[in-house]
Order: C-alpha cells, then structure tokens, then sequence
C-alpha cells in the first residue's frame, strides 16, 4: 500500500510552501477564457487548508503545451474570485520583483507562478530550473495527479531540495486507486474498453493478476474476435495485435480471471448519427459494417456482473458515446455502476467524460482526475510525482 505524508501531517504555519497544482484548464482558443475551471475548483481544499492553518501559498502548474506559452493569468483571475482574495501571477522568476513579492508575503497569502512549461526546463527535468522553483520555498507540496505520471521539474526535480508531501487531491487519489485495485472489496470486476488493444495491453495484462472478472467493451474488441476467427467486417481491429489478443485470452484462463467477451455489437456503416444502425452477433458482422457500441445483450450480461461486484474498475467507453447512437452501451455500464452498492472508480480522460456527460459522477465513489496517470496507475506502475514523497 502506498502511505505518503500530507499536508496534515507537517507543520505549514509561517512556512513559505511551493504547491503544484493541475490548473491545465481548458481554455477557449480566441478569448482565452476558461470553459471548465473543475480542476481549479479541486485545488481549492489544499489551498484553503494551507491558508486556514498560516502557510504563505505558492501555487504552480503548467498549462498546455511545452513551446506553446500559455499564461495562467485567466487561472490567476479565477483563484482570485474562487479564495476571495488576491492571487497576484509572478510572471518572471528571474526578476528581482518576484523574490521581494515572496519575502514580504504574510501568512494566508497566495501567489501563482506563471506556467511552468514557459521553458523547456520543465519536461526535461532540468536540475537549475527544479533548483530555482525550491528556492522560493521551504516545503513542496505535490497535489496535480494529472501530471504524477510524469517526472518534470515541478512534480519530481524540487523533491530533491525540499521537504516533500502530497495535497488531498492526490491523497484523495492514491486511497480510491491503490485500495479499490490492490486491496479490493471482491469480486473485483474490471471493465476495459476504449479503441485500442495496442493502447490497453499493459493494464490488460496486469489486471489480469488481480481482478476476478473482466469485461470488455470498446474498439479492441473486436481484435480480440478477429483472433478467435470471428468476422468483424470495417470494425476498428490492429491486425498486429492479433497474437498479443490470443496471448491475453489464455493468459486469463490460465489464471482462472473470467474474461468476458461482447456477444452482440450495435453497427453501422460509418460513424456518424445519421445512419441506420442495426443490432448482430459480434462474430458476424457484414463485410460493410463496423461495431460501435455493445449490444443489448451484452449491456444486459454486464449489467449483472456488475451488480454482484464488491468493486467496479472502468477505463474505457464501450461504444463511441460521443454519438448518441452508439452511447446507450456507455450510458448503461454507467448507469449500472452507479446504481450499485459496489465500490466504482472511473479512469481514463474519455471515461471520466462520459460519466459526466450522463450526469453520475456523484454516484461513483471515485472519478479519478488524472486520465494518463490513472491509465498508468491502474497498470501497476509506480508514478514518479508519487514515488518522490516522503513516506509516513
Ligand atoms: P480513456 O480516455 O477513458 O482511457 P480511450 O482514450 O482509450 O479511453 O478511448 C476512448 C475512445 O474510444 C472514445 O473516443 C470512443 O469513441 C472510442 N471507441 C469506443 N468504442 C469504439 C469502437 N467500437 N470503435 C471505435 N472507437 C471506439
Ligand atoms: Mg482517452
């Protein structure tokens, strides 16, 4: 089990605490403004928390990508409605104006550090840059999951020089994944879909090792057909994944894992809502038509495997949901989970999407925050942001 030190347990009054946050907030392309501020809002309990207990707050986080120099000026507009307070945006780290702002900070003060992937620094892990981030602290605070996956400068680098803990956002994290995966209450009933087998073969393959039953949905589905000589007509397949489809199937009998298989397929020509769509067996699909969803049938045998779970782990659509003829299959995996006792926790950016787009994340015990980062939590590897913390 992972047990990291948080916020909670270090003194933070007086301190000066450098927090990296997740404000890659989705902004709108001409005005700039911000159309989802979700993940600023899940900060909040870290921020305030630190503020409530006398620490001078630090905030950091990237925004888009590396070259593309996206300010977090609309982040630091938004904080300074959301804390009712100013949270003035230290625009150059270098200027002799940003160390005097943090000297003269008093307890409760909050202040944002422009993108951290204004520089190349960021993603190269560069040791000056995580170096001159620690400076202007004397804690480090990790609470953007979104981003533990990977080892940047502000996740990983600043570990180095300060005292390192996680945020509640992350400790919120780690609780829902780590128990819901590695001590579960059972059965544990996996659901994997989404387009790619080629994407899913890790945390097929480690799941394998853990849960009682798995049910497929989505895209790699019909690879998997393919490679048990069912026809799947222009279904999505990667014919190069065929053997590795065979390997899992084994591999789950072998370790006695009930690996279900869609029996039926919702399909059309194209995708697109405006074809006719019809409902056949998922082995005998025309020459013309693709599988796009999962079929009645299935969303039945699903929806009882997920009734008698103790634990439902989602990543993965089971159909392309964006178009509502192929989202009943979606709706319905969602819908089930979250009409049960089970314990539910959603990964992954497109799953998390769904469950929102139907109105039942607060049915769900957890909707992770971190698509990638879930994605590789859930395949057993260790996250570098996660691993740098100091143990309780
Ligand atoms: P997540 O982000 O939750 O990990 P993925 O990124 O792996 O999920 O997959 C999501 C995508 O899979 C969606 O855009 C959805 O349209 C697509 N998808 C689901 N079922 C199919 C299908 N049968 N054929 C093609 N694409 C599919
Ligand atoms: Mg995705």
């Amino acid at each position: 089990m992972i047990n990291k030190k948080s916020v909670e347990d270090i003194e933070v009054k007086g301190k000066r605490v450098l927090v990296r946050c997740d404000f890659n907030v989705p902004l709108d392309k001409e005005t700039k403004e911000i159309t989802s501020d979700k993940r600023i809002r899940e900060s909040l309990k870290t921020i305030n928390y630190l503020i409530s207990h006398g620490a001078k707050v630090i905030l950091c986080s990237h925004i888009g990508k590396t070259g593309k120099n996206l300010s977090l000026a609309p982040v630091a507009a938004r904080l300074t409605e959301l804390l009712e307070k100013e949270v003035p945006l230290l625009v150059d780290l270098d200027a002799d104006e940003t160390r005097t702002t943090i000297e003269n900070m008093k307890e409760g003060d909050v202040v944002l550090l422009e993108n951290t992937r204004m520089t190349e620094a960021e993603e190269k892990n560069d040791d000056a840059f995580a170096k001159k981030l620690a400076s202007f602290a004397e804690i480090f605070v990790n609470d953007a999951f979104g981003s533990a996956h990977r080892a940047h400068a502000s996740t990983v680098g600043v570990t180095k020089y300060l005292p390192s803990v996680c945020g509640f956002l992350i400790q919120k994290e780690i609780e829902a994944l780590d128990h819901g995966i590695n001590n579960p209450k059972r059965p544990l009933v996996a659901i994997i879909g989404g387009s790619k087998v080629s994407s899913k073969i890790n945390v097929l393959l480690s799941l394998l090792d853990k849960v009682d039953t798995l049910l497929i949905g989505g895209g790699m589905t019909y690879t998997f057909i393919k490679a048990q000589g069912g026809k799947i007509g222009t279904s999505l397949c990667e014919d190069d994944k065929l053997e590795v489809a065979a390997e899992i199937l084994k591999k789950a009998l072998d370790k006695g894992v009930r690996l279900l298989l869609p029996v039926d397929a919702v399909i059309a020509s194209e995708i697109s809502d405006e074809v006719p769509t019809e409902v056949c067996a998922v082995d005998k699909i025309p020459d013309d038509k693709m599988g796009l969803d999962i079929g009645p049938k299935t969303v039945e045998i699903y929806k009882e495997e997920i009734a008698i779970a103790g634990t439902v782990v989602w990543n993965g659509p089971v159909g392309v949901f964006e178009c509502d003829a192929f989202a009943t299959g979606t709706k319905e995996i969602a819908k089930a989970m979250a009409d049960s006792h089970a314990v539910t926790i959603i990964g992954g950016g497109d799953s998390a999407a769904a469950v929102e787009k139907f109105g039942l994340e607060d049915k769900m015990s957890h909707v992770s925050t971190g698509g990638g980062a879930s994605l590789e939590f859930m395949e057993g590897k260790k996250l570098p942001g996660i691993e740098a913390l100091q143990d309780k």
